[in-house]
């Protein structure tokens, strides 16, 4: 492998806020691997929701300089003797979920980089990661949707919000998806929800009621959070679930669990990182989205590749309801 350089491009925050908080810089060290890491050199850098957070502070860095990222692809370039490095080699063509990922070079946790399988294109497997894996742990484990099943899904037309459709479509399930502008309400159509709505509350009790012979859906995925969440418990069927999983427009104010006993519902607060934890579920997982998207049952939307130096129009964009499917970053431009 040649020599690597000793500084590289990436963005990081000192402070949290606007977009203007991202520093683009030329000159950031180059991350030594430590044990059970291994160096990647980034292609593409995934955009996530949760980067905003960590931007405007919703959720606390733990540090500062602090760098963005959750997920990114690349190339194995170094691996510190002594690691366990999963059957990774110098050279690999990976994909991977790690911190610190706005940037050419991350060295990232041996446990979560995977070799991108035969037959996927770099960038497709760049793109599906997160947010797949994500949306195939909701529908598995944090309600294990059954074929008939009458779900709602909210930003239907978003990264994870895509991806739910086509793989609630593959199991069998019924869809009844909101989304702001009818262009997305359309995509998310193309992609396998049965029923397109606005988020009018009345528009989307009515639909459910209608759909469902008045029972309610039996689960509701839910990454908008606080502006959806009580029309969620309203919607619900008896003994639904409710998975909420994400802020995108605030996060969900404290709940009073009697609430939930009107309809004896259930209602899980579910992160992806707690689904992947050992080797066996984030092998197991990453094999069945693999194995969706050879088999052509998940088209996996691009939006755009920002170059990084224009990483706060990324931002804008997705905070901004302007995005469809996922967000890329090019880390050399
Ligand atoms: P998206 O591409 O889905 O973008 C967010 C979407 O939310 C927007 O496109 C918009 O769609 C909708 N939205 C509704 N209200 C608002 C608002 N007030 N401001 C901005 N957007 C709003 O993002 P991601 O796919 O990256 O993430 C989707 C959600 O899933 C996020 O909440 C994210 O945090 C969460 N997530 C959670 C994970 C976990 O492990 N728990 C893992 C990955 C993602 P529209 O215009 O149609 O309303």
């Amino acid at each position: 492998m040649a020599s690597l350089p000793s500084t590289m491009k990436g963005v990081v925050i000192n402070k949290t806020g606007g977009t203007e908080v991202l520093e683009y810089k030329k000159d950031l060290q180059v991350p030594k691997p430590k044990e059970n890491q291994v160096l990647v050199r980034n292609s593409f850098v995934g955009i996530n929701y949760i980067d905003t957070y960590f931007r405007t502070g919703l959720y606390p860095a733990p540090n500062f300089p602090y760098m963005l990222g959750r997920d990114a692809e690349g190339v194995v370039v170094s691996i510190p003797s002594g690691t366990n490095a999963h059957g990774l080699k110098e050279g690999d063509r990976v994909v991977y979920l790690s911190e610190g990922t706005y940037a050419e070079y991350t060295a990232a946790p041996a446990a979560k980089v995977v070799k991108i399988p035969e037959g996927i294109p770099e960038k497709v497997a760049s793109a599906a990661l997160l947010q797949g894996l994500t949306a195939l742990t909701l529908i598995k484990e944090t309600y294990n949707v059954q074929k008939g099943d009458w779900v709602l899904v909210h930003a239907a037309a978003g990264g994870v919000g895509l991806l739910l459709c086509q793989l609630l479509r593959a199991v069998g399930a019924k869809t009844i998806a909101t989304a702001s502008t009818e262009e997305k309400r359309k995509l998310a159509k193309e992609n396998g929800a049965e029923v397109t709505i606005g988020y009018d509350e009345e528009e989307v009790k009515q639909t459910v009621k209608q759909y469902t012979n008045g029972e309610g859906v039996k689960a509701v995925f839910d990454g908008v959070g606080k502006a959806t969440f009580d029309l969620d418990l309203d919607v619900l069927a008896r003994k639904g679930t409710l998975a909420s999983f994400g802020n995108a427009s605030g996060a969900v104010p404290p709940l009073t669990i009697a609430r939930l006993s009107a309809k004896n519902l259930k209602v899980a607060r579910p992160t992806l990182f707690n689904y992947i934890t050992t080797e066996e579920e984030f092998e197991t997982y990453t094999k069945q989205l693999w194995d969706f998207i050879l088999k052509g049952e998940l088209n996996i939307k691009i939006h755009e590749v920002y170059p990084l130096t224009e990483v706060a129009k990324a931002h804008t964009d997705i905070e901004g309801r302007k995005t469809t499917g996922k967000l890329l970053l090019d880390p050399t431009k």
